[in-house]
């Protein structure tokens, strides 16, 4: 069984800045970068308001930056997965995906979150033909094409702007009369000629031959007006929200219902010692990048006072 200071589970901001922190603090951490290295962030476009890039900077080159200096301190990272974790007693007993075993005197835990879907079978039934929880992955194979965006948040908005750079057309379902993102985002999206809002719309399935070609949606659902719409398609994008990755440490730490890590009084803390939460895992306020770099730099300290006070 390998043996570290610190684990930490987890590569988006939040996993990369606790990585710095730790590796710069001589705990010479293990990071393991989970299902998708880099995190959410590498799934969209620009990112506008992370300060220090007054003309922003590609998620993707900015995950790649934050890697290179976490390696640049000693931080050993590897391309996989915990799938399970043993917390009884410390040190904390860590299993990656390959079957390797590792103690860890701190884990520090920063798995983020992922995409939801509404929960239709047509979601998985056409999942990979039409179906999409990544507007920035799957953009480009909808060029010239009619795709719609389910949401009324940021994350739906950015996704609409970014595909009808590509498609002919993109409509965006909103279940309520109104979005519920920034009002700069809001306005970017009323002013792009080819995006039409459909509020007061819910999805009720999917249908297609060969993958998706169209939509059967309900608009003022439960209303006495309620009508039927359906609209032809042939992408299908969720931008719903996400879900705090989370399940492997259910058995072990206290979480809210929708599976968002509870820290102690604000702090990184979690109840066990020496296992510390970092990022979108533990925050279901704000999901920023910069709020996630900076509970990872927060952790990263508690786990190395941890480790001086012990
Ligand atoms: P949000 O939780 O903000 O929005 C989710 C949207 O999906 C809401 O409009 C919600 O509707 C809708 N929704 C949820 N469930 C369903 C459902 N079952 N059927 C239909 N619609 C549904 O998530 P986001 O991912 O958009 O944003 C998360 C956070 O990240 C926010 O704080 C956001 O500001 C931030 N962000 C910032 C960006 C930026 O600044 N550039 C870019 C992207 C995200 P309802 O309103 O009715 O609840």
């Amino acid at each position: 069984m390998e043996r570290t200071k610190c684990l930490i589970i987890g590569s988006g901001p939040a996993g990369y800045t606790a990585a710095i922190y730790a590796s710069r603090a001589n705990l010479s951490p293990i990071e393991y970068s989970g299902m998708q290295p880099g995190g959410q962030l590498t799934q969209t476009t620009e990112v506008e308001n992370f300060p220090g890039y007054p003309q922003g900077v590609d998620g993707n080159q900015m995950m790649m930056d934050l890697r290179e200096q976490a390696e640049r301190f000693g931080t050993d990272i590897r391309d996989g997965e915990i799938v399970k974790v043993d917390f009884s007693k410390a040190p904390y007993v860590c299993t990656a995906e390959d079957g390797t075993e590792i103690a860890a005197d701190t884990v520090i835990i920063a798995t983020g979150a992922s995409a939801k879907y509404l929960g239709l079978d047509d979601e998985r039934k056409y999942n990979g033909q039409g179906v999409s929880a990544c507007a920035t992955c799957d953009g480009f194979f909808y060029r010239k094409k009619t795709v719609a965006v389910v949401g009324g948040g940021d994350t739906a908005c950015e996704d609409a702007l970014y595909l009808s750079g590509l498609a002919k057309k993109v409509y965006l379902i909103v279940r309520k009369p109104f979005l519920r993102a920034s009002q700069v985002m809001q306005q970017r999206v009323r002013e792009r000629e080819n995006i039409e809002i459909l509020f007061e719309h819910n999805t009720v399935g999917l249908y297609g031959e060969n993958g998706v070609e169209g939509a059967h949606l309900v608009k003022r659902k439960g209303e006495p007006d309620e009508e039927m719409v359906d609209i032809q398609i042939d992408g299908f994008f969720l931008a719903i929200g996400h879900k705090p990755n989370t399940d492997i440490f259910r058995e072990w730490l206290d979480m809210d219902e929708t599976g968002y890590l509870k820290k102690i009084d604000g702090t990184p803390r979690t109840k066990l010692p020496g296992v510390f939460v970092a990022g979108d895992c533990a925050d279901p306020v704000y999901r920023q990048a910069i709020s996630a770099a900076g509970s990872g730099c927060q952790a990263a300290i508690e786990a190395e006072r941890y480790l001086l006070n012990k």
